[in-house]
């Protein structure tokens, strides 16, 4: 995982003016290590919101199969969402499209950064 992928805002369905990336038809970073994401300053309520079957064994992230966490949904690159939203830990919301982690995801995918809806 890159440094710094889990310390960053990600929201799927928003368009940051300072970026041309739309997480929307991204998906990258919600596909990156099976370490992520991790839960850090949640308390026990935010985790109870979390569906059980999305969370780790350990309680310490969300359930990955392979690189994906368990809530994403939807192809990587063309059209993805986040099931659990608005309960998203909150290395989700840090992570920001246009910097450098989420380049570094969508490289990987190769995913350019400039505009991501597929044409
Ligand atoms: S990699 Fe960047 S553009 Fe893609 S979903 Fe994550 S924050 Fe959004
Ligand atoms: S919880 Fe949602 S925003 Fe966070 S990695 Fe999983 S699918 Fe992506």
């Amino acid at each position: 995982m890159p440094k710094g992928l889990g310390g960053t805002a990600k929201i799927m369905n928003v368009v940051f003016p300072n970026s041309e990336l739309n997480c929307r038809y991204c998906g990258a970073c919600c596909a990156f290590s099976e370490n992520w994401p991790r839960f850090t300053l949640e308390d026990n309520a935010a985790i109870e919101n979390i569906p059980w079957e999305l969370v780790n064994e350990q309680e310490t992230g969300m359930r990955c199969y392979k690189d994906r966490c368990a809530a994403l949904e939807g192809k990587i690159g063309t059209l993805t969402s986040c099931s659990i939203h608005p309960n998203r830990p909150i290395v989700c919301r840090d992570c920001k499209p246009g910097e450098e982690t989420c380049l570094i995801a969508r490289r990987r995918f190769g995913l350019n950064n400039k505009g991501s809806r597929p044409s």
